[in-house]
């Protein structure tokens, strides 16, 4: 294969142009992800860096040298801008600009400008600093788990290792003067290796980006917005999963005459009240336990693999953490919750229906009660 420096590039510099538009494009229209903005700016930097690149020998040093590893330097500081935007992090001005203009600076010495060593050195160091900050930065919130994030991190901290690989061999292997065929065929080798990274990091980000949108999107349809808990929907899938792995038991809650709450104290000390039963409820639960919201002052609970008297246990607790329950707002308000309980490893909704007619002998026999769903309906309480 024959790696054409011009050729390679201009393919550089178009495909990032066309990735850097794309992304402030995609950028502009949400305007949420702000690292889609500092990624699309780099990749417009990092285009014109290689433009001025090119023109080595055409444009004088100070342009095709000087300024164009300012503006790759610049384009790697605004990665690593990119990665702490996209982790919420303070995205400093300076630290990105540092690098360039160490750079500039370092440019003004005349013996440093003369030595292609000393330049590759320090634009090598800088670059591959900025790279590996930006491998760190993605790998120290990998709490969040996004796919695409250890992907991300170990190709930004491979492209670190890279740029800092040319420094140990700028200083063992003879540098080949500019024009030969040697160093024409490194420009290439790097452009090429340059543009690779570049497509990789770009498709990743935008990776990054699309997963957290959806693990966004997938939390918001499975919480119940008032309580912050699971919704129905969330709470049959888990009991669903639960179920197929053996027997368990489902607590059925229904908090007892909360029309009343509603009517003599309002709908705002209605919804505290289901948020305050959701918080005692959430205390005392065993770990392990899936709580959820059915609908309305109804509520459910799987406790997985537990055993008749565990799962009275737990609902007892429950009954009583909700009777001791003060509302802040009216202080005078007792709030009390009757239980079904079913226990088994049928259909989710087979076990609902059972706890349901359990919940309504409690509601029958004077609410404030755990019913058991055995043969014939046994109350515990
Ligand atoms: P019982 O003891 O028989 O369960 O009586 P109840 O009054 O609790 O039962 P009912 O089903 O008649 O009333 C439930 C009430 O819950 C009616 C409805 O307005 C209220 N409700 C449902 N969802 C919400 C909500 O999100 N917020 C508030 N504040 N009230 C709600
Ligand atoms: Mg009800
Ligand atoms: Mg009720």
């Amino acid at each position: 294969m024959k790696l054409d420096a011009p050729t390679l590039v201009t393919v550089t510099v178009f495909v990032t142009l066309v990735m850097g538009a794309l992304y402030l494009l995609s950028w502009s229209q949400t305007r949420r992800t702000r690292a889609l903005g500092f990624l699309g700016t780099a990749q417009i930097t990092g285009a014109a860096a290689v433009t001025l690149f090119g023109l080595r020998g055409v444009a004088p040093d100070w342009l095709s040298i000087g300024v164009a590893n300012a503006a790759m330097l610049a384009a790697f500081g605004l990665i690593w801008g990119g990665a702490c935007s996209f982790e919420a992090r303070r995205v400093s001005g300076p630290a990105i600009a540092a690098g360039p203009l160490v750079w500039l600076a370092a440019c003004l010495v005349p013996s440093f400008a003369a030595s292609l060593g000393a330049r590759v050195i320090l634009a090598s160091a800088i670059a591959g600093l900025y790279c590996a900050l930006a491998a760190r930065t993605l790998w120290h919130h990998r709490g969040e788990r996004l796919p695409s994030r250890a992907p991300a991190a170990i190709l930004l901290a491979s492209e670190a290792l890279l740029i800092w690989a040319r420094i140990p061999a700028t200083l063992v292997l003879p540098v080949p003067p500019v024009g030969t065929p040697t160093q024409t065929f490194w420009v290439a080798v790097l452009c090429f290796v340059a543009l690779l990274y570049s497509v990789a990091v770009s498709v990743l980000f935008m990776a990054l980006a699309k997963e957290r949108l959806e693990a966004e999107q997938r939390r918001v349809a499975e919480t119940d917005p008032l309580t912050g808990i699971a919704n129905r929907r969330a709470l049959a899938g888990q009991a669903r999963r639960i179920l197929a792995e053996g027997p368990a038991a489902l607590l059925l809650f229904d908090l007892d005459h909360f029309k009343r709450v509603n009517d003599t104290f309002g709908h705002a000390v209605g919804d505290a009240v289901l948020v305050g039963f959701c918080a005692a409820a959430g205390q005392v639960l065993p770990a392990g336990t899936v709580f959820g919201r059915l609908g309305g002052e109804e509520f459910a609970c799987l406790l997985p693999g537990a055993g008749p008297a565990e799962a009275v246990a737990a609902a007892e607790t429950v009954r009583h953490a909700v009777a001791a329950m003060r509302p802040d707002l009216v202080p005078g308000l007792a709030v009390t919750v009757s239980i079904g309980i079913a226990r088994g490893s049928a259909e989710f909704e087979t076990l609902l229906g059972l706890a349901d007619r359990a919940l309504y002998q409690a509601k029958a026999q004077g609410r404030d009660r755990v019913v058991f769903a055995g043969p014939g309906l046994r109350q515990v309480a």
